[in-house]
């Protein structure tokens, strides 16, 4: 099953991830016919969306879920002190999937698979499967 890993720089960002997927899919299903990519990242304090990618759009995104997950006292951060990242990653949700032809990801024009870092800088693995 191919896989990658993302090295994240920040606490909440946002990665680009549509190449790296494409180039996992051309591995494994480089041929004619129709098939479905599962992107899955193995986190419970990252998601995958899948959005547009510019970058004004992205720094929304990152406002957004800054608000609706404020970071403030939670009962898992006596934990890991993490808890807004977990919460954050339940809007997300940890895999999307995307329709291949003919080798290719069916991606509308607007369309990026999106990795979301909620409680970075780490190093994440993203699985895809087709
Ligand atoms: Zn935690």
């Amino acid at each position: 099953m191919p896989q990658f890993t993302i090295s994240t720089d920040a606490r909440l960002t946002i990665d680009d991830i549509t190449d790296r997927v494409a180039e996992a899919v051309d591995d494994v299903a480089p041929g004619a016919g129709e098939r479905v990519c599962t992107v899955f990242v193995e986190h419970t304090t990252a998601g995958v969306v899948v959005n547009e990618a510019e970058s004004r759009l992205l720094g929304d995104v990152e406002a957004y879920l800054s608000q609706i997950v404020p970071n403030e006292r939670w009962d898992h951060d006596a934990i890991d002190d993490n808890a807004d990242a977990h919460l954050r990653t339940l809007f997300l949700g940890n895999s999307v999937q995307v329709p291949v032809v003919d080798g290719d990801l069916t991606l509308g024009s607007w369309q990026s698979v999106l990795l979301v870092e909620c409680d970075g800088p780490r190093q994440r693995t993203v699985r895809v499967v087709v």
